[in-house]
């Protein structure tokens, strides 16, 4: 759904982004549209990203949220 949104927002000439977003929590078409934002001193990552291949272009997390997050965050290999 989200990836589809995102699709259709950009066809439409409309910029599109996705703000702080883990990138293991959407479809890998709509990565183009996501942004890391979160900014250095408040981003922080969850055990899991240590062995993810694609924590660099991640948005992680709020550090502030250390105490949540969805049980479906999952290395990509
Ligand atoms: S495992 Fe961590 S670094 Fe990898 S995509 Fe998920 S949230 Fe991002």
């Amino acid at each position: 759904m989200l990836t589809e949104a995102a699709y259709l927002l950009d066809q439409a000439g409309i910029k599109t982004m996705i703000y702080n977003h883990q990138l293991c929590l959407i479809e890998p078409p709509a990565w183009s549209f996501s942004v890391k934002s979160i900014s250095d001193w408040k981003n922080g990552y969850h055990p899991e990203c240590a062995s993810c291949a694609v924590a660099e272009r991640c948005g992680g997390f709020f550090t502030s949220a250390k105490y949540k997050a969805s049980k479906h965050i999952k290395a990509i290999a």
